[in-house]
């Protein structure tokens, strides 16, 4: 997928932006960390996990992933399916490939480096796509809590499924982009853990935005 508008690939400095990374497992709480956080400082947000969905959404529909990758448009993260559990699997399955990652890559490293902030959540970006972000937070929950939240927020959308299903999309999920060899799910060596099994959402978002209100340039 090409670059953002606006965006450059050179290496971070300070003057082009202050980029903080959020990474972690399926419905760890991240993304609603992430879009608090982008509200609260005024910084962009990407989540990337919609790139790897979008890949997959093709896949479904017949195409080659690394194809597919390559191709990318914003729009496609527009798609209203992106949030299925069978989308989600796909793109699990697509983001083990080296291949489909290396096509994500530049686009997601030019959003990072916007002028005024960027937060991007996913499952590398403190340890591939931004090694050098002022901020990287890795945020974790119980795996049945994780199933649990993601099955009412499915079950809200009028998305037909059950605890046990979205339980074991979640671990296999969780399984998979642990071990594969390209970019695996792990906290970056500098990564703050954050656990969110017992905090209600507003206290993950004070901890989070205190950690970022203590590195950002004055
Ligand atoms: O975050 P989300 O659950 O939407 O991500 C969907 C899938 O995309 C993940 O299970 C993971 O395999 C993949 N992904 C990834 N790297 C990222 C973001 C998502 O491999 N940075």
């Amino acid at each position: 997928m090409a670059a953002p508008v606006g965006g450059s690939g050179g290496r971070m400095s300070t003057t082009q932006g202050f980029t903080v990374a959020i990474d972690g497992p399926a419905a760890s709480g991240k993304g609603t960390i992430s879009k608090a956080v982008a509200a609260h400082f005024g910084f962009a947000h990407l989540d990337t996990g919609l790139l790897y969905r979008a890949v997959g959404a093709k896949v479904l529909l017949g195409q080659d992933a690394a194809e597919a990758a390559r191709a990318l448009v914003p729009a496609d993260l527009d798609a209203d399916n992106l949030r299925t559990p069978d989308v989600a699997q796909a793109a699990s399955r697509a983001a083990a490939l080296p291949q489909v990652r290396a096509a994500l890559v530049d686009f997601q490293r030019s959003f990072a480096l916007r002028a005024g902030g960027a937060v991007l959540d996913g499952r590398d970006i403190g340890t591939v796509i931004c090694p050098g972000a002022q901020v990287k937070l890795f945020v974790i929950a119980d795996a049945v809590v994780r199933a649990r939240r993601r099955f009412e927020e499915l079950s809200g959308k009028g998305i037909d499924t059950s605890f046990e299903e979205v339980l074991a999309d979640v671990e296999a999920r969780d399984a998979r982009d642990r071990g594969r060899a390209d970019a695996p799910l792990k906290p970056a060596e500098d990564a703050v853990e954050i656990d969110t099994s017992d905090m209600a959402i507003a206290d993950a978002v004070a901890t989070a935005v205190a950690l970022i209100e203590a590195k950002r340039p004055v």
